[in-house]
């Protein structure tokens, strides 16, 4: 009996001293491997004896938080993916911030569950969303969700589309419901995650008419009126245009005006993907490229690309909040609303999509933007995209070094291309091979891309510690592992391999 009260524990620590102390010493350790990071590789293997550490069975007893954070020091900090780095351009990928980070611990500190209530979080994710709104010219009185990133706010923008264009009761019915093919409509350069999308929807990527694109890489307008012609006349039902604002490959922009304009016209719901590109409305040079994009129905884009938030963090903004709000919501007993009290609140996030719990990403973004300022955020915009005008002058100016495609935004596609010697296969099969060195030599991390067959070494900015002197180290480290490939191989006498 006298034993009950001790019997009960809790997962607080034992000594909030030792756990303080443990926390001064962690955040002293983070803080000074951000200060670093240019001086580390930008990325290694994880050694077997890491792998092995972990791959242990799972711990019944107390190995306590000391042990717990020195295996991480030892076993997971030396193995980071490389986006901290200054020289990380690889896909789209953002670095993140210190301070981004330390907004991360209060938001777990406090723990909220933001699916929706009257406590201070709902009204921090509110603020944000407004501010976003502002930032894109868009009608404040939309509606609008902070999600994982952009494939999850394409899929919810596109499922209010499906909703609201099909042009009966989805929810009810499901798609069998549909009078013909429901379709939907991007250029061939659309993000995988729309295909995700519309097979999720129930769709089927059948239904995902994929535009021809010009030579900058934006569709054809032309070519999407006549789609759009013919599914009509066969009996489609077109319920979505999706425009491309900042394309993968590239960093192209649809014409984003004219879409609307079609939209607008034939009655579809008109999403833009802004993943990345969205957030070069804040530039003043690059905002007219993005002219028609405050028409759209919904708007999808990324906080921990391009805002450099820490992952993940990721908005969807829908102009009309009933049909966003219509597309999720469903309110059983043991969620019931009050009037009074925490199940209060005028806005219940939890109805705006498909979580039901979600974890407090706004703190980090809203403390992110108050720390700089909008206007910081743009200048690093501008500051990237002149880096890749820097890199792709480097890129021309050396004679075999060959430019991809045009440089619109913040992402260059290159190739070595020698002497001019070399087949196109054999182009392709160098350049797979010294983008590998690139990485393994830990020299920087672009990625690749298919641009018209033409393997692509891609460089995407979207890191704040870059500086021109690395784009220079890239180029100069490319032209000296290329030669030695091709030494390699004249060496060995023929072919690559
Ligand atoms: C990255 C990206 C996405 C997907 O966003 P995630 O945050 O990775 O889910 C969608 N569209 C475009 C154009 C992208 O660049």
């Amino acid at each position: 009996m006298s034993d009950t009260k001790s019997a009960e524990r809790s997962l607080d620590p034992e000594s909030w001293d030792a756990l303080r102390d443990l926390g001064h010493r962690m955040v002293d350790d983070m803080l000074g491997y951000l200060e670093e990071v240019r001086e580390r590789p930008i990325w290694q293997p994880v050694s077997a004896e890491s792998r092995a550490a972990l791959r242990q069975p799972l711990p019944r007893a107390p190995e306590g938080a000391e042990r717990a954070y020195s295996d991480f020091a030892q076993h997971v900090l030396p193995y980071p993916m490389g986006n901290i780095h200054p020289r990380f351009w690889g896909w789209v990928i953002g670095t993140g911030t210190p301070f981004g980070a330390l907004a991360e611990f209060l938001a777990a500190t406090m723990n909220p569950n933001v699916g929706g209530g009257d406590h201070g979080a709902t009204y921090v994710e509110a603020q944000v969303l407004d501010w976003f709104k502002e930032m894109l010219g868009y009608p404040m009185d939309a509606s609008g969700l902070l999600v994982s990133g952009g494939s999850m706010a394409n899929l919810v923008g596109l499922a209010v589309a499906r909703n609201a264009r099909a042009g009966y009761d989805v929810r009810k019915e499901g798609v069998r419901g549909a009078p013909g093919p429901l379709t939907v409509y991007g250029s061939s350069e659309i993000h995988s995650s729309i295909q995700k999308t519309v097979e999720l929807l129930g769709l089927g990527h059948d239904a995902l008419r994929l535009i021809p694109v010009n030579d900058r890489f934006e569709m054809e307008i032309a070519a999407l009126e006549a789609a759009i012609a013919r599914d009509r006349a066969a009996g489609c039902v077109p319920i979505a245009i999706v425009g491309s604002a900042g394309t993968v490959n590239t960093g192209a922009f649809d014409d984003l005006d004219a879409l609307a304009r079609i939209a607008e016209r034939e009655r579809i719901w008109y999403h833009v993907d802004g993943a990345f590109g969205a957030i070069a409305a804040l530039d003043p040079g690059l905002r007219p490229r993005l002219a028609g994009m405050e028409r759209a129905d919904s708007i999808a884009f990324d906080l921990h690309k391009w805002m450099y938030v820490p992952y993940e963090a990721g908005c969807i903004l829908v102009r009309d909040a009933a049909a966003h709000r219509a597309t999720f919501t469903l309110t059983p007993g043991y969620l019931a609303r009050a009037t009074r009290g925490i199940a209060a609140g005028e806005i219940w996030p939890s109805d705006f999509g498909i979580e039901l719990s979600r974890g407090f990403k706004a703190l980090k973004v809203w403390m992110m933007l108050k720390e700089h300022g909008i206007d910081r955020f743009a200048a690093l915009v501008r500051q990237n995209v002149e880096q890749a005008q820097y890199l792709e002058r480097l890129v021309r100016e050396r004679p075999d070094l060959e430019l991809l495609a045009p440089v619109p935004l913040n992402i260059v596609c290159f190739r070595y291309r020698g002497d001019g010697s070399l087949s196109e296969q054999e182009l392709n099969d160098l350049n797979a091979e010294l983008l590998m060195r690139i990485h393994e030599e830990a020299v920087a991390v672009p990625s690749t891309a298919s641009i018209r067959g033409r393997k692509a070494i891609r460089v995407a900015i979207s890191n704040h510690r870059t500086r021109r002197a690395d784009l220079e180290l890239l180029v100069e480290e490319t032209l000296r592992i290329a030669s030695q490939l091709v030494g390699s191989l004249e060496r060995a006498g023929s072919g690559i391999r």
